[in-house]
């Protein structure tokens, strides 16, 4: 499995580095963005480095489209927000600032534009709290 020791996401999914975790599988892991655009921001991320979505294949590409049916299902059981965006961005021109497979699952608004990158950086306990009561409303399938 491809590692990249220089690259953010390579090393939550070693445990080097803290998340907020809700959910892995032998593919994914699913943990809360620390610069969350609405609460409830989770980003699914490859176990295995691959750039983009020209570089991922296809075990995994399925995994994520697996893991963001039950984050979609967990937000909506848990924060019932007006509706949920999923976004994927690939190179720095579509906006991809962590060059590591992911895909955004953002709760959304009435009326509130969509964003990507919050404000301001969340408190780890804040988004703990969070990724508990998501990983409390997962799905068994
Ligand atoms: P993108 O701009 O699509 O590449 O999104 C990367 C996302 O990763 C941004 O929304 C960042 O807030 C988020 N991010 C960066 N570092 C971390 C981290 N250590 N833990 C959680 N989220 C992160
Ligand atoms: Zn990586």
């Amino acid at each position: 499995m491809v590692h990249d020791g220089n690259c953010i996401f390579c090393k939550i999914v070693a445990g080097e580095s803290p998340c907020s975790k809700v959910y892995e599988d032998d593919f994914v892991v699913c943990f809360m963005d620390i610069y969350p655009a609405s609460r409830g921001h989770v980003l699914i991320a490859t176990k295995e480095h691959f750039d983009d979505v020209v570089a991922i294949s296809d075990g995994p590409i399925r995994a994520v489209g697996s893991a963001t049916r039950k984050m979609a299902r967990a937000i909506n059981q848990t924060l019932a927000p007006d509706g949920i965006s999923v976004v994927q961005a690939n190179g720095t021109a579509a906006g991809q600032t962590v060059i590591h497979y992911h895909v955004h699952v953002l709760p959304r608004t009435t009326g509130v534009k969509l964003r990507l990158h919050g404000p301001r950086q969340a408190q780890k306990a804040e988004l703990d709290e969070v990724s508990a009561d998501l990983a409390g409303a997962l799905d068994s399938d």
